[in-house]
């Protein structure tokens, strides 16, 4: 069974199709500058040569068209027909309070996935643009929408209340929803079976660190706290993202700065973060670089995230009462030593002892603590298509 799987962001769109029955991927790609001048799709098909397509893509579904296109295309592509793809998995940000799980795609969840835009007003239309350009390409293919907030809907209401008054949660539905969650789940199964034990009896703590970056408590198989909240802007430094700061200081700069909400709004998620620290730059690579040639805000926005990380990993510790392993996943998880050692100093109360040695390792599944320590550090590259790809495939088949 071939599943295609759809990630549509404002101006872009990145695709893979996976064949199912040995979970290989096919195809994969990115359209960019959907909307905008110049647009372009990189496509990839096993065994072939990485192919350009420079052609302008008005809207998401013209972005589909060529990309489908491509798939089958005789020469670089990787299917004969688009009567192949079995079912189109999607992935949609917010699932708010509705979606607990995910689902195959009707009128109503369309209709509930737009009352859902109001709370993720950048990502969730151009999420339900890719479905209904789906609907008119591919008339007959079955589609599946798998939701970053689904995973998280787990945790109790005293983690995901804030403390505001409690009419506006129920008018407006403002509480922690969390996010990354399609890859907090994957990485946790990955991480059971390392430690071959059942999920259902462990304590793990899990560090989706990327561009966006969330930890998840996750306490036997469910989420039971997480540090984005009602938008990915909560909880830990990102690259441009100021995560948790105190919420006064928003009206100061508002009136400092003579700042309106939008400019806030630019200031909180692109201006902050590792690239607001260090004036340097919004990826890692470019940060830890600068550092290690001295430059002193660099290190200082490289010791503000590693200290917030630590925090979050000592406190998910308190609120499952133990911890047996802490995942890093995504990006900057995945391929900087340098960020699991500085999380990880110090940890050694909690039975973590990093092995610096296992340790100097980049995007491949490893355990990095030494054989006596109590609890395990565990590397494991996260992979958000192929879990949405097995749930469209397990609710297709149903
Ligand atoms: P993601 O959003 O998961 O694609 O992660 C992207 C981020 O990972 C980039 O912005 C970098 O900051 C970080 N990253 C990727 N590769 C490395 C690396 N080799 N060393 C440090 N950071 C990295």
């Amino acid at each position: 069974m071939k599943v295609l799987v759809l990630n549509c962001g404002s101006s872009s769109l990145k695709y893979q199709l996976i064949n199912m029955d040995n979970e290989e991927i096919l195809a994969k790609g990115l359209a960019e500058r959907i909307g905008i001048a110049n647009g372009l799709v990189k496509h990839e098909v096993a065994g072939k040569d990485k192919v350009i397509i420079n052609e302008n893509m008005e809207t998401h579904k013209d972005a589909i068209r060529i990309v489908l296109n491509a798939i089958v295309d005789d020469k670089h592509g990787a299917i004969k027909s688009m009567d192949e793809i079995a079912a189109v998995g999607h992935r949609v940000v917010h699932g708010g309070e509705k979606f607990t799980s995910s689902v195959v795609i009707t009128d109503e969840v369309k209709a509930t996935l737009e009352e859902c835009s109001e709370l993720a007003p950048l990502h969730n239309p151009p999420n339900l643009m890719g479905i209904e350009a789906c609907e008119e390409i591919l008339p007959n293919v079955p589609m599946v929408g798998v939701f970053d907030t689904a995973f998280h809907q787990t945790m109790p209401k005293s983690a995901y209340i804030y403390a505001l008054p409690y009419e506006l949660y129920e008018k407006y539905k403002i509480r922690k929803y969390g996010f990354h969650g399609t890859s907090h789940k994957y990485v946790v199964n990955k991480a059971a079976k390392v430690l071959g034990k059942p999920l259902e009896e462990l304590k793990i703590v899990t560090c989706h660190l990327g561009n966006g970056a969330s930890v998840a408590a996750i306490k036997h198989g469910k989420s039971i706290d997480t540090s984005m909240g009602f938008t990915p802007l909560e909880g830990l430094t990102m690259g441009t993202r100021c995560g948790d700061i105190d919420p006064a200081i928003t009206t100061f700069i508002m009136d400092k700065e003579l700042l309106d909400t939008a400019g806030l709004n630019n200031l909180m998620n692109k201006k902050s973060g590792i690239l607001g620290i260090s004036g340097v730059s919004n990826d890692f690579r470019d940060v830890e670089e600068a550092a290690d040639n001295g430059n002193e805000r660099a290190q200082l926005a490289l010791d503000v995230f590693h200290n917030r990380v630590k925090k979050y990993i000592g406190a998910y510790a308190a609120i499952m009462g133990g911890i047996d392993a802490v995942v890093f996943t995504a990006g900057l998880g995945e391929n900087s030593p340098e960020t699991r050692e500085a999380v990880c100093e110090g940890l050694e109360f909690l039975g973590i002892e990093i092995d610096k040695v296992k340790n100097k390792v980049r995007g491949k599944q490893t355990v990095v603590t030494t054989d006596d320590s109590k609890a395990k550090v565990i590397l494991i590259p996260t992979n958000e298509e192929l879990m949405i790809a097995r749930d469209t495939v397990a609710l297709v088949k149903k």
